[in-house]
């Protein structure tokens, strides 16, 4: 099953950006640099706030 996008909040910086929800490596802040979420293999783990599913 394809993963779904994610739309994320930094809690560092606040800032919003959308990821994917099964990430091949780490997926880092586009504004402050910080690790938002990490590769498990399966559903990331995610380090950050999820607002919800991108349709
Ligand atoms: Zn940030």
């Amino acid at each position: 099953m394809p993963g779904k996008f994610l739309r994320v909040k930094c809690e560092k910086c606040k800032n919003e950006q959308v990821v994917f929800e099964k990430p091949a490596g780490d997926i880092r802040c586009l504004k402050c640099g910080e690790i938002l979420a990490e590769p498990t293999g399966g559903k990331g783990n995610f380090r950050c706030k999820i607002l919800g599913a991108v349709k």
